[in-house]
């Protein structure tokens, strides 16, 4: 009997709020999820959490001196996966990154290769750009795995002290010249002989995550990991 409420219960609750799936609009019937089940199939994972010398590793090697790395999906033009990350970064679409940080954070967990994370520390951005998007789309994201893998989150431990605009169509070469003295550690103390997840939306040249990693593992004692929603192929 107590079982029926329920399903009537949840069905007038659904009636009364309406919950979507954010890519085919389809009706969900669970609140905690964002896609249906079919477009959930469509999600493109990599499995580099698990890999050693995976893409992602390999596409640092030599600029950073990291323990592990990887990308929880592929990032491929026109797709599922570029609609919801344009959902989180330009949509205030939150509810987004905290679905894409759960997929992180069950993967991270499972792989074994980063259980010695102590902080996740997610992609400064500039204070102008954070007030202007009235959030960090990498907080979030943290957020999300922090709620599936128990990892303390520290925010402005370093921050982003050069607004730069999108940098899309520059190449790698001049874009390292233009992240040269943008982040600045403020908070010595908190990383201190601690291992660090950075954590970013997209892994495109990985100039960004090359700078901010530079900044942190010149810390005594500090070791650095990478973890990316996605992975531009
Ligand atoms: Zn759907």
């Amino acid at each position: 009997m107590l079982f029926r409420f329920e399903n009537i219960f949840q069905d007038f609750s659904r009636l009364l709020f309406p919950h979507f799936c954010v890519a085919c609009g389809c009706d969900l019937k669970h609140r905690d999820t964002i896609l249906c089940f079919h477009c959930q199939q469509e999600l493109p994972f990599t499995n580099f959490f698990s890999l050693p010398n995976n893409p992602v590793e390999k596409s640092f090697y030599g600029r950073l001196n990291f323990q592990a790395a990887g990308s929880t999906f592929y990032f491929t033009k026109d797709s599922l996966l570029q609609y919801l990350l344009s959902e989180l970064k330009y949509k205030q679409n939150i509810s987004v990154g905290y679905y894409l940080g759960r997929m992180m954070g069950y993967q991270l967990q499972l792989s074994e290769r980063f259980d010695s994370i102590d902080l996740l520390i997610p992609m400064p951005l500039h204070p102008k750009k954070q007030k202007a998007r009235g959030y960090n789309q990498a907080t979030i994201l943290c957020k999300g795995i922090q709620s599936v893998w128990n990892k303390p989150i520290a925010e402005n431990v370093i921050i982003r002290k050069v607004f730069s605009n999108s940098q899309t169509l520059q190449d790698r070469i001049h874009r390292w010249e233009n992240m040269e003295g943008i982040f600045e550690l403020k908070e010595r103390a908190q990383i201190y002989q601690k291992h660090l997840l950075l954590v970013d939306d997209v892994t495109t040249t990985g100039a960004s995550l090359e700078a901010l990693g530079s900044v942190l593992e010149a810390e005594k004692g500090v070791k650095i990991s990478v973890a990316t929603a996605a992975y531009t192929i």
